[in-house]
């Protein structure tokens, strides 16, 4: 039997250690119809490695791509407001910062429904979509938005160039974090990219998440960025970090820009990022990253009991967003659907769905409808903005139960 251990660093191939262990879980993105609920539930380990040579965290097991993305797959970031604002934020920042023009090709990988390149579109660039969901190509298709349903490689990106000339810019959006073959992907970069072109990636940042505990580790996400270690990949490839910055998305991220060697001056936060990871996490491994992982786990068991403890009292209890992440939690904490009454959602790609364990995806509305003493909040990224949705619930005595990254009882 296959393990899919990833036993070597994902950037320099050194032999990994690993030091959080969360059991077994699903894919992530696993909705079941309801006439498939009695299948056996296919797990793969999850926790989280280190790599001694270069710094580089990474996921302990991989899920083969095709088990995750072709056929579990649902996020639709154009459901929320905070993604809509976010990303026309990131088109006119890198209009005017690289002075983009209607002869300029931006590609954005992993482009989802397309919601991002609309942005481009209307900003004045040509426009392509590169990603391998099947069911959100043809959601993106139907936007108007060209885009190839593949995965990104070096053979996708020589199809482009053919076809439409290189890249100024290339983005990948809480994607490249996903990818099976980095040192792949980074050649394929290499062809697309023109000369005085930047990609641009947006992912997690982990030092935020090992200082803030605002994110969970899930399958999706392979790598959990640190600049030290990403900049030697990248270095790799003849190119480097000109840039990073926070961006307050996902609990803590990222934004990188890379370029060709020697064409942009780099910016000394690449430096000063690199410094804050030597200083909190790198100079102490494995002890920082051990006793980090120690409060993951504090994370996951005070939630479950908490949840078990107000079913016994016999409190009804619902759930709010049924991301990814949250789905995962549910499924390594041990919480099924004889306590957590239901999951609402706005995506109608879940809406009518289970998670492996039966818990059923409802719409949004139910929530007031059923009027649950309590509610688990899934998709704490967005709290601000659902916690004001949900004030018709609270108002009502409903109590909202926040589980990352503090669990907290609010309402
Ligand atoms: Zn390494």
């Amino acid at each position: 039997m296959e393990n899919y251990s990833l036993a070597r660093c994902r950037i320099c191939n050194s032999k990994v250690t690993r030091f959080l262990d969360l059991g077994k879980t699903h894919p992530p993105e696993e909705f079941r119809r309801k006439s498939e609920l009695g299948r056996p539930i296919r797990t793969f380990p999850l926790g989280l490695s280190y790599c001694p040579k270069c710094g580089q965290v990474q996921l302990s097991h991989e899920i083969p791509p095709d088990v995750m993305y072709k056929q579990h797959f649902f996020y639709d970031y154009s459901i929320t407001k905070t993604g809509d604002k976010h990303y026309t934020e990131l088109a006119e920042l890198l209009k005017k910062k690289y002075k983009l023009t209607n002869r300029d090709l931006v590609v954005d990988v992993g482009s989802n429904t397309g919601k991002l390149l609309m942005i481009f579109r209307k900003i004045g660039v040509k426009i392509l979509g590169v990603d391998p969901a099947t069911r959100l190509v043809r959601v993106a298709r139907k936007n108007g938005v060209p885009t190839i349903d593949s995965y990104f490689d070096s053979a996708c990106a020589k199809r482009i160039v053919k076809a439409q000339g290189q890249a100024r810019v290339i983005t990948c959006n809480n994607v490249f974090d996903h990818v099976t073959d980095l040192h792949e992907f980074m050649r394929g970069v290499r062809i697309l990219l023109k000369e005085d072109g930047v990609f641009v990636v947006e992912d997690p940042y982990f030092l935020t998440f090992f200082k803030t505990l605002g994110h969970v580790v899930y399958h999706q996400q392979l790598d959990y960025i640190l600049v030290k270690a990403f900049a030697k990949l990248f270095d790799a490839h003849g190119m480097e970090l000109i840039d990073c910055e926070r961006i307050p998305w996902h609990g803590g991220s990222i934004r990188m820009y890379i370029a060709f060697k020697d064409v942009y001056k780099v910016n000394r936060h690449v430096q000063e990022f690199i410094n804050e990871e030597n200083r909190l996490v790198l100079k102490n491994e494995p002890k920082a990253l051990k006793s980090w992982g120690g409060k993951i786990l504090a994370q996951r068991d005070d939630m479950a009991s908490l949840l078990k403890k107000l079913k016994r009292q016999g409190k009804s209890i619902g759930a709010i967003g049924a991301s990814a992440k949250g789905n995962c939690l549910l499924y390594y904490s041990g919480i099924g659907p004889k306590t957590v009454d239901f999951i609402t959602e706005k995506s109608n790609l879940k809406v009518g769905r289970y998670t492996p364990l039966g818990i059923p995806i409802v719409k949004d509305e139910v929530l007031f409808r059923k009027q649950p003493d309590y509610a688990l909040l899934l998709a704490w990224n967005f709290s601000d903005e659902l916690l004001a949705k949900l004030s018709p619930y609270t108002s009502k005595g409903g109590k909202i139960i926040v589980p990352i990254p503090k669990l907290k009882i609010v309402g």
